[in-house]
């Protein structure tokens, strides 16, 4: 008896104390796969005292993983990195709307969730990153891409090299250009996007601005972070590769580079909605906006961040028109791009 009155004191005192260092915790739901985010998390946790668990997964992993487990998730913090997905998510119930007049100061309001029925938002806008062309400077000039709609052009028969059409950051590009170009000449757009191809889609941005260096690719699609992690790179092999290929930012002559946001909300069912919040609103600081910039090479999102990133501006020679249209168009055609590609046969 005695010994099961011990038991219970020693299980009594564990959930004390795990009540307790629930106030100091955040748990992160996070699809961010860049390991220099590492210095934002122990910053912030030096600041604040406040513990952080991270579960890591790509964004479909996240939000099935968020409906599986319900009101059970044990998720305060989600980050994502696609404009569609965010959208998703909001969608489907599974932020928070909260208030927050640090988030809302600081992050533009096209780059955050509209307003919720109670006044708050689902998520908000940390940082962005253009799409842009990647293409062999010995076989073609800037002339021959500055527009994405130029990538199916019959000249770059077996050159395009691409990640799979179902990623969402492709899913967001070819999302925006039914925006731009309507439903019909975006499928005959994608077909002939097929039809260029120098290999079935393989690998991840990275590999694709590889392949051009390596003579297999003519031309491909990136995500301007990976190519700035080349171009910082300590590694000479890195840097040789972006020695071979040349940038562009498309469509500069109509409606600007297809721009795509990552960001970060409260979980609908967040335990810790304060630690949450406060989070996210380090997350919003110019310190960690620095991070996005310097860090991952992002674009920051916050108003009045000062940042210098050299490969950044290296690529863009300091401004460049970027794209305009609403996140939750690019968010409601995925259903309709996914079709296209399918009847295509984009892998
Ligand atoms: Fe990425």
């Amino acid at each position: 008896m005695k010994f099961v009155k011990f038991i219970l004191s020693i299980t009594g005192l564990l959930v004390a104390s795990s009540g307790m260092a629930q106030d100091k915790v955040l748990n992160i739901y996070s699809a961010r796969h860049y390991p220099t985010d590492e210095v934002m998390y122990s910053e912030f946790t030096k600041s604040s005292g406040i513990k952080i668990n991270r579960v890591d997964a790509d964004d479909a992993g996240i939000l099935a993983r968020l409906k599986a487990e319900g009101s059970a998730s044990p998720a305060d913090v989600i980050l994502l990195v696609d404009a569609a997905r965010l959208w998703r998510a909001e969608v489907d119930g599974l932020f928070l709307p909260v208030k927050s007049a640090k988030l809302e100061e600081a992050i533009p309001a096209n780059l955050r969730a509209k307003p919720a029925d109670n006044g708050g938002t689902a998520w908000f806008g940390l940082s962005t990153r253009a799409r842009v062309i990647v293409y062999d400077k010995m076989k073609f000039s800037k002339t021959d891409v500055d527009s994405y709609e130029k990538l199916a052009d019959a000249k770059f028969k077996s050159s395009l090299c691409v990640r799979s059409g179902s990623h969402p950051y492709n899913l967001s590009l070819f999302g925006a250009m039914i925006e731009h170009l309507g439903p019909q000449k975006t499928e005959s757009w994608l077909k002939g996007l097929v039809d260029n191809m120098a290999r079935s889609p393989k690998g991840g941005d990275t590999d694709q601005i590889k392949g051009v260096a390596s003579g297999e690719c003519g031309v491909a699609l990136t995500n301007t972070y990976y190519l700035a992690r080349l171009m910082r790179s300590s590694k000479p092999e890195d840097r040789a590769v972006t020695e071979k290929i040349a940038v562009v930012f498309p469509n500069q002559s109509s409606w600007g580079t297809h721009m795509n946001v990552a960001g970060g909300a409260v979980a609908r069912h967040a335990k810790n909605t304060d630690n949450a919040v406060k989070f996210l609103e380090y997350l919003a600081s110019p310190s960690a906006q620095n991070h996005f910039a310097n860090g991952n090479n992002e674009w920051p999102t916050a108003k009045g961040v000062s940042f210098d990133n050299p490969a950044l501006k290296a690529m863009t020679g300091g401004s460049f028109k970027s794209e305009l249209i609403p996140i939750s168009a690019v968010g409601m055609n995925q259903i309709k791009v996914q079709q296209m590609l399918d009847r295509v046969g984009f892998k």
